[in-house]
C-alpha cells in the first residue's frame, strides 16, 4: 500500500497535502518497512513506560504480577513489542487496552494476548473488529476471535492494576467513534487515543471513522479536567505533550471552530474559507515537517466536520 492510495483518501475529503508521515495510518501504508523500526522505551515513572516508534505508540504499566499494555500496533510489530517489554519486565502481559479502531492500534492483539491477557476496548471497537471495517480507505478484515476484545464498556471504566488506578473514558466521535482515553492517576499520564496531534502537530480527526472536530474538543476538555501542570499526555507519536500544549491545542480548535463557523454562516464555500487562511496565526506552532496536517488541511477538516460532509470512508457497521 503506497502513498497514492493515502493521497486519494486524503484528497477525497478535500485535502491535498504533501505526505510523508501520518500518525495512525499503518506505517506500511506509508511505505515504511516495519522490520527497520526500532522501539524507543521511555520511563515515565511509577511503572509506566512509553514504547515509541513511528505512529501508534504503546504504553505499558508494569506491576508486581504482570504488565498492562496499551495498543498493539500491527501484527508485524508484535515480536518487537514483546522484546521491548521483556527489557523492563519478565512478567506476563495481563491486560491489553486498545484505544481505537485504527489498524495500527490492535494488529498484534492475538500474539500479545496469547498468554491469557484480557483485551479491553470500547464497545464500538469490538463491533468494528468483529465485522471488519474501512479506515483511511483501507479495508480491515474481520479480526480473528483470539484478537477480539474480551471486556468492553460504553462510557467509562476503572481498572485497578499493580497499585495504579487506570481510568478509561470514551469521548464520543472524537478522533474516531471508538476512542478510549486512558488515565494513569498515580503516574499522572494520559493516553490521548489520537485526540491530540502526534509530535506537537495539529490534531487529526478521522471523519470516515466517526471522528469530528466537536468531539475532539470535548475529548481535549476531558483530558484537561484530569490533568495538572505536570501531566504527560501521550499522542500517537513523539514525546508526550505537556498540559500547556493540550490547553493550547484545545484553545486553537475552539478558535478555529468559531472562525470557520462564522465563514460558513456568511455563505462561503470550502475553497473560499480556505482562502481566508483562518489558521494563519496557528501554523507556526502546529505545522511540522512530516506532519500531513497543514493549516489548509486543518481548515478543510474543520469546514467539512462543521458542515457534516460525507466522510471519505464509511465504516461498515
Ligand atoms: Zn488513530
Amino acid at each position: 500500500m503506497k502513498l497514492p492510495l493515502l493521497a486519494w483518501a486524503v484528497t477525497r475529503v478535500g485535502v491535498a497535502a504533501a505526505l510523508s508521515a501520518l500518525s495512525c495510518l499503518p506505517v506500511a501504508a506509508q511505505g515504511v518497512d516495519y522490520s527497520k523500526l526500532d522501539i524507543k522505551t521511555t520511563d515515565l515513572g511509577r511503572g509506566v513506560y512509553l514504547l515509541g516508534w513511528q505512529g501508534g505508540d504503546s504504553l505499558i504499566l508494569v506491576g508486581d504480577d504482570g504488565v498492562l499494555l496499551i495498543d498493539t500496533s500491527v501484527a508485524a510489530m508484535g515480536d518487537k513489542i514483546n522484546a521491548a517489554i521483556a527489557k523492563v519486565s519478565t512478567k506476563p502481559i495481563k491486560v491489553i487496552i486498545n484505544t481505537h479502531a485504527h489498524a495500527d492500534h490492535f494488529g498484534a492483539n492475538a500474539a500479545l494476548a496469547k498468554g491469557g491477557a484480557a483485551i479491553v476496548a470500547h464497545d464500538t471497537l469490538r463491533e468494528r473488529m468483529a465485522k471488519g471495517f474501512t479506515a483511511f480507505n483501507q479495508a480491515i478484515p474481520p479480526s480473528a476471535p483470539a484478537a477480539l476484545p474480551t471486556v468492553t464498556y460504553a462510557d467509562a471504566m476503572t481498572l485497578h492494576f499493580g497499585g495504579e488506578t487506570v481510568q478509561l473514558f470514551h469521548p464520543p466521535n472524537a478522533h474516531t467513534d471508538s476512542d478510549t482515553l486512558v488515565h494513569f492517576k498515580r503516574a499522572n499520564v494520559i493516553h490521548a487515543s489520537g485526540t491530540i496531534g502526534g509530535a506537537g502537530g495539529y490534531p487529526f480527526f478521522d471523519m470516515g471513522s466517526g471522528g469530528s472536530l466537536a468531539g475532539t474538543i470535548v475529548a481535549e476538555d476531558k483530558m484537561l479536567s484530569l490533568a495538572d501542570d505536570r501531566t504527560r499526555i501521550v499522542a500517537d507519536e513523539g514525546d508526550p505533550a505537556s498540559t500547556e500544549t493540550l490547553k493550547a491545542s484545545r484553545d486553537m480548535l475552539v478558535t478555529l471552530r468559531a472562525r470557520v463557523k462564522k465563514l460558513i454562516d456568511e455563505g462561503k464555500t470550502e475553497d473560499e474559507v480556505v482562502a481566508t487562511k483562518p489558521t494563519r496565526d496557528f501554523d507556526a506552532r502546529w505545522v511540522h515537517p512530516g506532519n500531513f496536517v497543514t493549516g489548509d488541511t486543518m481548515t478543510r477538516l474543520a469546514y467539512e466536520s462543521l458542515k457534516g460532509v460525507t466522510p471519505a470512508t464509511t465504516p461498515r457497521r
